[in-house]
């Protein structure tokens, strides 16, 4: 009798999940032989970045803080972008609901398919991943972590790694001169959790993406004085209500006074650092370490997935994410399909060559418009390789430029817009008020609205 194959699986979010979620289809459809995984996860629940967190800096246990989401975070993008391809939202919530939920909501419908009593039968919580290493002549990697529950450390071999611990965690965190004496807070995105804190006050922002915009927002929102945000590229340039302004790179702060490129200055209660993160893997020796940049297309990654030196340490949802939840579907499908020997990964050469195919392209990507079709592009071709339900990903691109323009068109009010399912055709509901005037954004709060529906 063979021995079956060993699975380790590291990280519990949306990722994680849809990957231990694959081999559980599988399992339901009677797939005999499947493989023994354990999934190992740093905190003490499952979701990931949903699995929201009041703390900072080091956990219970003492790890690094792997939340980056804050209170009252809105969906950035419509929900209809991010539907799973065999859970609808009508389906888990029985009617119409706004195309752009709160965090809670959000959370909600991603645990809402998830067979939790199955899906925990893998899962070791409080177990951070502390080193791996992998073995050329037993072919398997032995996988050490951090018990935290029992105090121990534990080792395990494995012939498969699927590394799942996101890239959103570990602040870039840059320097500007006398940040030492400035007399108030200053934290990264990283850190921020409640734009109470700083209602009244004067508030720079330094970064010119989603973070800035959206913490720029949500303060202003929430009674902030000023928002002020410093880029260094090209402005945003969105049409910001009174309150929330766009200044050049930030040179230097004296005392409470930042001056700016353009030779502007102004007093400031609090620094935010909207700076992004880095791809940070202590647990991965550098031979098996992924080394990239936030981009749509990582280097070194077959299909996206598959790590080029060995494609038995397979990376999930490790590129720039206009697409989420199905894309990381598609993509745990397919990983799911090579391991169980559905699907043959080609050789060495041939997965080069198509890497470089794509990398080509993502190089010739000049606009947001063209970087969302590139990543429909790319889902589209992991679905095409599975089982995978077959959904209208190129209608979703369509919907994340008209998310755009609706963005371009009003930063305040592009999340009062409804958009169609593209799986059901359902019209989403519309507010009964702004959402600037909503200010509980509970689940039970948000559930409680009284939406309008045509
Ligand atoms: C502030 C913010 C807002 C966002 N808003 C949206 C949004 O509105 N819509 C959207 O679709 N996406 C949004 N995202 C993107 C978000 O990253 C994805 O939705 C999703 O959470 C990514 O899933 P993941 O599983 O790849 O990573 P994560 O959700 O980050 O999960 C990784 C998991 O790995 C675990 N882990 C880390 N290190 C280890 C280790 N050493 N050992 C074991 N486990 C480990 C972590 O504890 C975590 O549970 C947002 C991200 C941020 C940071």
């Amino acid at each position: 009798m063979t021995q079956s194959k060993r699975i380790a699986i590291l990280g519990a979010g949306p990722s994680g999940l849809a990957q231990l979620r694959a081999f559980e289809a599988a399992r339901k459809a009677g797939v005999k032989d499947l493989p023994e995984i354990v999934c190992y996860e740093k905190q003490n629940d499952i979701g990931g970045m949903w699995n929201y967190t009041w703390r900072t800096g080091l956990d219970r246990n003492g790890e690094p803080v792997h939340g980056s989401m804050y209170r009252y975070l809105w969906s950035n993008g419509p929900k209809e972008c991010l539907e799973f391809a065999d859970y609808s939202f009508d389906k888990h919530f029985g009617r119409p609901i706004p195309s752009y939920p709160p965090r809670e909501v959000l959370k909600d419908y991603i645990m809402g398919r998830l067979d939790k009593r199955a899906i925990f039968n893998y899962i070791r919580l409080e177990c951070p991943a502390r080193w791996i290493t992998y073995d050329e002549q037993s072919e398997k990697f032995t996988v050490t972590v951090m018990n935290h529950k029992s105090g121990e450390q534990e080792t395990e071999e494995f012939d498969y790694v699927i590394v799942a611990t996101g890239h959103f965690s570990t602040p870039n965190m840059p320097y500007f001169e006398g940040l030492e004496q400035f007399p108030g807070r200053v934290l990264h995105a990283h850190d921020f959790r409640d734009a109470l804190e700083f209602q009244g006050q004067d508030l720079l922002l330094v970064g010119g993406s989603y973070s800035a915009e959206d913490i720029g927002t949500q303060c202003y929102k929430y009674g902030a004085g000023s928002v002020t945000l410093s880029h260094r590229g090209e402005p945003m340039g969105f049409d910001w209500p009174d309150g929330i302004e766009e200044r050049p790179l930030l040179l230097r702060l004296e005392d409470n006074v930042g001056y700016f490129e353009d030779g502007s200055s102004k007093r400031f209660d609090a620094v935010i650092m909207c700076t992004g993160y880095q791809f940070h893997f202590p647990f991965l020796p550098d031979e098996l370490r992924l080394q990239t940049h936030n981009c749509l297309y990582p280097d070194n990654l077959y299909k996206g997935i598959f790590f080029q030196p060995n494609p038995k340490l397979i990376y999930l949802g490790m590129q720039d994410q206009y697409f989420t939840f199905n894309m990381f579907d598609a993509q745990a499908w397919y990983a799911r399909d090579v391991i169980l020997g559905r699907v043959q990964l080609p050789d060495d050469q041939a997965r080069l060559q198509d890497m470089q195919v794509w990398q080509q392209e993502h190089e010739t990507l000049a606009t947001p418009l063209e970087s969302i079709d590139f990543q429909a592009k790319y889902i589209r071709d992991l679905v095409s390789r599975t089982d995978y339900p077959d959904f209208p990903v190129e209608k979703q691109a369509e919907l994340f430029k008209s998310w755009l323009k609706d963005k371009d068109a009003s930063i305040m009010e592009f999340r009062n817009i409804s958009y169609a399912s593209t799986l059901t055709g359902t019209m989403a509901a519309k507010l009964p008020k702004p959402w600037l005037e909503i200010k509980d954004d509970s689940l039970e709060g948000f559930m409680a609205l009284k939406f309008i529906t045509d």
